[in-house]
């Protein structure tokens, strides 16, 4: 009985990491979009402007 529990709770748990990982994924992807400059394509280098000198 404590077995099923167990692996009830364990399932439970790895089904809110799943959903948690789903939400999370996108984010990350869409942060890696910017950090590339959409008129020259290079990665920018920390928070600032592009060093093309255009704006994003
Ligand atoms: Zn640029």
């Amino acid at each position: 009985m404590i077995l099923i529990k167990a692996a009830f709770l364990f399932l439970a748990f790895m089904i809110g990491i799943a959903i948690w990982g789903r939400f999370r994924k996108p984010p990350r992807r869409l942060t890696q979009r910017d950090k590339f400059c959409p008129s020259c394509g290079r990665p920018r280098i920390g928070k600032g402007p592009c060093p093309c000198g255009r704006r994003a």
